[in-house]
């Protein structure tokens, strides 16, 4: 026979759809699936096949109508499975961009569900019966715990920046010194966000220093707003001066021109008590003279994406009345996880013990010695003799432009593999069931414990899994 005749032969044994779906191998898939969908794998495993004969692999030809309907329940199953995973921070960033930022405290987790699954008063005033202003739910906790008039909040602190920039400075100009023209990882462009706004970007001084007459000379008639951007992941050193912020308010004062601060992270507690003291907190943004403060909900927080705008109740006012503001809105479950986050800090003891991020970032070195010495008698365990497992210090990062360049001392469980490169280590890592997600540095790979709660976290991810060969 030619190869030509026996690809013609194999065509013709290719099953059709109905047959399959009425096969007693479907029964069970149609049932978990659904027909429609179990249709439209069968329909595509069969088109593979087809495609496979044509390049003439014959090798995937299934035996029998249950060696299909295996291909099609693979195809299902990978359509079905979420993409979103859970997965174990042990990068050494506590707030990673990349994995989600901050994880909620339980309190603000119990508040997300609640408000996932019942009708809430969202936008409704309960005892008058009206409607009702969605902020209210924040507001006041906001104004207690910065200092400020009035807040409000949006989607993430790019809207905030562009929200503000677009109330105060449409079709003005937004001063703002060369050294602080930021970009942040993912997109967030200064520079382009002021021109999305409206606002026309009047850059002054230069990339190390800026004086306050540099801000002073720059303001005229059509000036709409000072901008002061927290440099958030990269720090200008040596030669290098900028006004303080209380410099920049008077000027600010004096002119009538209201000065913004985009702090980025903007910490609600002061972190100095844990050796982590250069990031501003918001409230001192707020009394040293800024107008407007932006910062996001998701970094030093701790709580659910969201941008908070606080600050001048005039300006807060206009903000909020901005049509843009509705585009930038968050949701019920959003305004719940912040309002229980928020909850947490009227008692500031609370609020490190329970929000993860601040939990991790002030986390003692002995205690993170400590996790580090179980998880390695654990890893120890189930590596057997084919890797050397330590305890080694290491540097941890808060992450998300916080605390820039600051070294926070931590503690790491080192593998070295007898036989796989610390690159298939991190593979081989990363694809568990759970993720767990080291780092490699001096080509050593390494599981920072500092977001480490407890050793089991690790243990119950392996338990049961076969070690890489
Ligand atoms: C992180 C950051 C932003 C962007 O905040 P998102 O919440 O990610 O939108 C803006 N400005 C500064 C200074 C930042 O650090």
């Amino acid at each position: 026979m030619k190869p030509e005749d026996g690809k013609k032969s194999l065509f013709s044994k290719l099953p059709s759809v109905e047959k399959l779906l009425v096969s007693t191998s479907c029964e069970p898939v149609t049932e978990k699936y659904g027909r429609d969908l179990t249709a439209k794998a069968i329909r595509e495993v069969v088109e593979c096949v087809r495609n496979d004969i044509r390049s003439g692999d014959e090798a995937s030809f299934p035996e029998n109508e249950s060696a299909w309907m295996d291909k099609a329940g693979s195809l299902l199953s990978e359509w079905t499975a979420p993409t979103l995973k859970s997965a174990i921070n042990c990068t050494g960033v506590v707030v990673h961009t990349n994995l989600g930022r901050s994880q909620l405290a339980g309190e603000a987790l119990n508040a997300v569900m609640e408000a996932s699954r019942a009708a809430v008063n969202l936008e409704y005033n309960l005892s008058s019966g009206c409607r009702g202003e969605r902020d209210r739910h924040v507001e006041d906790l906001l104004i207690r715990l910065t200092g400020s008039e009035a807040a409000t909040v949006v989607n993430n602190n790019a809207a905030a920046v562009l929200l503000t920039l677009n109330t105060l400075s449409n079709g003005r100009e937004a001063i703002v010194s060369r050294g602080e023209l930021i970009e942040i990882g993912g997109s967030f462009r200064l520079p382009e966000i002021m021109s999305q706004s409206g606002s026309v970007l009047r850059e002054v001084g230069t990339t190390n220093r800026t004086h306050l007459h540099d801000y002073e000379s720059a303001i005229t008639g059509s000036t709409g707003v000072i901008l002061k951007a927290h440099t958030s992941n990269y720090r200008v050193v040596g030669f290098t001066c900028a006004p303080g912020l209380k410099e920049l308010s008077g000027l600010a004062r004096k002119t009538s021109v209201p000065l913004l601060v985009d702090l980025g992270s903007g910490t609600l507690t002061g972190l100095d008590r844990f050796g982590l003291s250069t990031e501003p907190t918001v409230s001192a943004t707020i009394s040293d003279g800024a107008d407007i403060v932006t910062f996001s909900g998701d970094k030093l927080l701790g709580g659910p994406q969201c941008g908070i705008i606080a600050g001048r109740k005039d300006l807060v006012d206009k903000i909020r009345k901005n049509h843009l503001k509705r585009a930038l809105r968050c949701c019920k479950l959003t305004l719940a996880g912040l309002s229980a986050t928020l909850r947490l800090y009227l008692n500031p003891a609370d609020a490190i013990d329970k929000i993860p991020t601040l939990r991790h970032l002030s986390r003692e070195i002995d205690q993170i010695k400590g996790t580090a010495t179980e998880v390695s008698t654990i890893l120890k365990k189930f590596f057997g003799g084919a890797a050397e497992i330590f305890p080694i210090h290491d540097i941890s990062r808060a992450g998300s432009g916080a605390l820039p360049e600051v070294d926070i001392k931590s503690v790491s469980v080192a593998i070295r593999h007898k036989t796989i490169s610390p690159d298939e280590l991190a593979d081989w890592f990363r694809k568990l069931d759970t993720s767990i997600l080291g780092r490699i540095e001096d080509d050593l790979y390494r599981l920072d414990m500092r977001c480490i709660d407890s050793p089991d976290q690790i243990g119950v991810i392996i338990e049961g899994v076969t070690p890489p060969p």
